[in-house]
């Protein structure tokens, strides 16, 4: 497991955005992560809101979207976008996908990851505490991006992530570069003893995948669950990143559901073969 200078990001320039050494070194994809900062969006939407879902006005999310992906150099009419809805499904996306929830309504729904090989394409996930997992596959030249909550994690959506580079790609799951995005740390997440239960009979478990408080609360480590979906499908543990960004740690810097409820802006993961 890498963490450490693999994950970096600049907080003083004018729109600061998380990358990946691991993903730069693949050479052949576009990424970045975003924060609350950057943006033009007002109120509680302050100020880099990437959500047309909550709320916001229309002309401040298309212009945080154009903004954020001139500074990643992705064309951000060419994003393509899920509805998320906690789901396992995975989808392959092409390029008559491009614009799908930005410039043109969604048509297609219960969607948390897909996974393509078209260059130029942008797949997007919007987070605010989920997991976002990216797969880069530098032989086959194919990527793979994903929404990742407990109930994703618990139906191991990056293992059908994987399984799909490999069904329409031929991706060999050894060769995947994967980073485990900014989302919500062990500490932060408190769960419901149901919730724990699930993990608990499905993974390998260890204090750092649930630990049981002294009062008998439970906290799942969303991280270490998604590391062992990674490792289970085949992806080699040297070739997968975990973030040290936790969302409800930084509030201020990242909008974290837990921390600031309904009333906020999204985050956005954002992927793209060159
Ligand atoms: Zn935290």
């Amino acid at each position: 497991m890498n963490s450490d200078n693999r994950e970096y990001v600049n907080w003083d320039a004018d729109i600061p955005v998380i990358r990946y050494k691991a993903l730069d070194d693949t050479g052949c994809v576009e990424h970045g992560f975003s924060t609350r900062l950057g943006g033009v969006s007002g109120g509680h939407f302050r100020s880099m809101n990437l959500s047309y879902t909550r709320g916001d006005n229309k002309e401040a999310v298309d212009k945080n979207f154009e903004r954020f992906c001139s500074e990643i150099r992705i064309d951000w009419k060419k994003i393509v976008s899920t509805d998320q809805t906690h789901t396992a499904n995975v989808r392959a996306v092409t390029e008559k996908d491009a614009g799908h929830g930005i410039i043109r309504p969604k048509t297609v729904f219960d969607i948390d990851g897909q996974v393509t090989n078209v260059p130029g394409l942008v797949l997007i996930t919007n987070h605010a505490d989920c997991v976002p997992l990216f797969f880069v596959d530098p032989v086959k030249k194919a990527i793979g991006l994903t929404h990742s909550g407990w109930r994703g994690t618990a139906a191991r959506i990056g293992k059908n992530t994987v399984e799909a580079m490999t069904e329409y790609y031929g991706s060999r799951p050894e060769d995947i570069i994967g980073v485990i995005g900014p989302s919500i740390c062990q500490s932060c997440y408190e769960v419901s003893e149901d919730v724990a239960e699930v993990f608990l009979k499905s993974f390998r478990v260890s204090d750092r995948l649930v630990y049981e408080k002294p009062d008998h609360k439970f906290q799942l480590n969303l991280w270490e669950a998604n590391y062992q979906v990674m490792v289970d499908a085949g992806m080699r543990p040297e070739n997968i990143t975990v973030t040290r960004w936790c969302t409800g740690c930084h509030p201020d810097l990242l909008w974290s559901h837990r921390k600031t409820g309904a009333n906020r802006g999204s985050l956005a993961a954002f992927l793209c073969l060159k």
